[in-house]
């Protein structure tokens, strides 16, 4: 079967149980539903330019969604990075720079951490940790299923690098 064309069998079974003198009739009907689900994947990549930085990406992520004509289903978005993270809130400019701080200030930036030895982003990694490097959304309709202030934020803890942003859609197209 090929990867991008799932088809899903459901078997719903229904018995019914009736008694008749005292002895238990039971039949037995099952009903096959095959719901075609494809599987639709994707590459973005996306270039940072300082070292730490909050990229507000969902116009990217929706012009996708609309250009692979994903109707209803689940879509990861995920890194495949450990020093950058994904992460959803608001993009107030603001609010952005406050969540690179808050990053910062807990991975304490700057400190002799031992991986700092051979590679001095050890701060990253522990981002990259603590705000998680993948999300799911709902796809509804042909739409993200996002809150009014709800947007798709990459997190640069060591930049500036391309970055790449992975997509894996499952559902109904
Ligand atoms: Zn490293």
């Amino acid at each position: 079967m090929p990867l991008d064309l799932l088809s899903v069998l459901m078997r719903i079974k229904i018995i019914s149980i009736t008694c008749v003198n005292k002895m238990y009739h039971v039949s037995t009907i099952q009903l096959y539903l095959v719901i075609r689900m494809r599987i639709i994947r994707g590459v973005i990549e996306v270039a940072t330019s300082d070292r730490f930085q909050a990229l507000n990406v969902t116009s990217i992520i929706e012009t996708w969604v609309k250009e692979q004509k994903l109707s209803n289903g689940l879509l990861l978005v995920y890194v495949p990075h450990t020093t950058a993270a994904l992460t959803v809130n608001e993009a107030e400019r603001g609010l952005m720079s406050d969540i690179v701080t808050f990053l910062k200030e807990l991975t304490y930036e700057g400190k002799s951490w031992r991986h700092n030895i051979i590679d001095d982003n050890a701060h990253a990694h522990l981002s990259s940790i603590l705000a998680g490097y993948s999300i799911i959304l709902p796809v509804i309709d042909g739409r993200l299923d996002l809150g009014t202030w709800q947007q798709i934020i990459l997190l640069e803890m060591d930049g500036p690098r391309r970055r790449k942003i992975k997509l894996f859609f499952m559902g109904e197209t």
